[in-house]
């Protein structure tokens, strides 16, 4: 007998049919003697509904009665799939957040999960009652209802496994697993066995969604066995692991991600001297703009070119803070351009391998695709491209590094 977490994210929720879909894996797992503990998020769609509806009165207004509206959505989910079990002839009580006190801080819209009770939870298991709680929501200390930034729901599912040492955290979604690149944008993508959480979290970070970054941050911290599966259908999924795999043999790349919303501003003819960088970047940080990749450039006559990136949805923002900064430190130009998409590979066997950004960019020379910026790490290659060479760029990338490709046997 197992205590496992089962999450199940907004498109396996997505219906009166889906829930019914949910209910029977919860039911089997149950009928199999093991203990289930399940997290839910809204109803596909809901969320973005709910928060038209919020901005829709007042797009300005406090993060916490956002915060109020957002967490609905997940409420409805768990009496719907609560009432789906009982239907099924099983015992099951539904939990907000705050009712099982998934305590946070008071960071409205990306709270973070400060504790978690366990009692009520564990005395349910043990009476045969199958717990479901809201996901991506928990209780500030001032008693407020938080959520926890979008994609939440696999964090709640991270911190319940963690909370209540389960054996594992099952995460329930549209696709069966974890892939070599999104399978929408490349039909041919293959679903990997295992990953490692530090690749994982890289794929995360550079744009892959089909996990929270946080939850894949919180389960490598904490150890908490994590497996991503389809609700549609059965299979062993992708189990994310501490393993390495450091064999020579191994693949090169695990995985691409990509994030489609980006922009990147550049000062041209900037003095080259101390304190330029921060002059330019500071007041961006100070407006709460994140900045990601940054590039300078001295050129032959000493001036400096200075290039960074922003997210989309801060560019306008950003341009006009750069240009105010820029026309006090003299600077010739600031230019800037909303439509680029940000590429990586990312495999812990670079570690072992050079030549992999000269592959990759004789790759995208190849298929004529122009690299913006550039930024490595040592498990990652990152290009900024034109938005609308991203799908080209995924799919020369699958193909150039044979990830379409099963690997060996060993
Ligand atoms: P849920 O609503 O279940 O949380 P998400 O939409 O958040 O589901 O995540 C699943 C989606 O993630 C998939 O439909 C897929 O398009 C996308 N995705 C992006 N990158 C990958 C990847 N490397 N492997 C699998 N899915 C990915
Ligand atoms: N419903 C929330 C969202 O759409 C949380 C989640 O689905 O994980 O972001
Ligand atoms: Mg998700």
């Amino acid at each position: 007998m197992a205590l496992i977490v089962q999450k199940y994210g907004g498109t396996s929720m997505g219906s009166l049919e889906r829930i019914e879909n949910v209910c029977n894996r919860v039911a089997s797992y149950i009928r199999q003697g093991h203990q289930v503990v399940v997290a839910v998020s809204a109803m596909s769609g809901e969320t973005n509904r709910l928060l038209d509806l919020a901005k829709g009165i007042n797009a300005k207004g406090s993060k916490r009665e956002f915060d109020q509206i957002l967490a609905t959505g997940e409420q409805v989910s768990i009496g719907l799939l609560a009432l789906a079990l009982e239907k099924a002839g099983l015992r099951a009580r539904s939990y907000t957040g705050p009712q099982i006190a998934i305590k946070t801080d008071d960071a409205f819209g990306k709270a973070r999960i400060q504790s978690i009770d366990t009692e009520k939870l564990l005395a349910d298991c043990r009476a045969g009652i199958v717990p479901v709680v809201a996901g991506f929501q928990g209780i500030a200390p001032d008693g407020s209802t938080a959520t926890l930034g979008r994609g939440g729901s696999d964090t709640t599912a991270v911190a319940l496994a963690s909370a209540l040492k389960a054996d594992e955290c099952q995460i329930y979604t549209d696709v069966d697993g974890v892939y070599t690149t999104d399978p929408r944008v490349e039909p041919k993508a293959r679903r990997l066995e295992k990953i490692t959480f530090e690749e994982m979290l890289e794929l995360a970070s550079l744009g892959s969604k089909v996990l929270q970054i946080r939850s894949v941050e919180f389960a490598g911290k904490y150890k908490v066995p994590l497996r991503v599966l389809s609700s549609f259908k059965d299979g062993d999924g992708t189990l994310i692991t501490l393993e390495e795999h450091m064999n020579l043999e191994d693949p090169l790349i695990s995985g691409i991600a990509f994030s489609r919303d980006e922009a990147q501003i550049t000062v041209t003819d900037v003095p080259d001297r101390p304190g330029i960088a921060a002059a330019i970047l500071g007041p961006v940080g100070d407006a709460n703009i994140e900045v990601d990749m940054i590039v300078q450039n001295i050129g032959a006559d000493g001036a400096t070119d200075f290039t960074f990136t922003v997210n989309r949805g801060d560019y306008e923002r950003a341009l006009e803070i750069t240009r105010g900064v820029a026309s006090e430190l003299n600077a010739r130009a600031v230019s800037g351009a909303a439509d680029m998409a940000k590429v990586s590979l990312v495999g812990v066997g670079m570690r072992n391998h050079a030549g992999v950004a000269s592959q990759m960019f004789k790759a995208l020379a190849a298929a004529g695709i122009n690299i913006r910026m550039v930024s490595t790490s040592e498990i990652k290659i990152s290009v900024v491209v034109d938005e609308m060479y991203l799908e080209l760029a995924v799919r020369t990338l699958h193909k150039a590094f044979g990830l379409e490709n099963p690997p060996a046997a060993a």
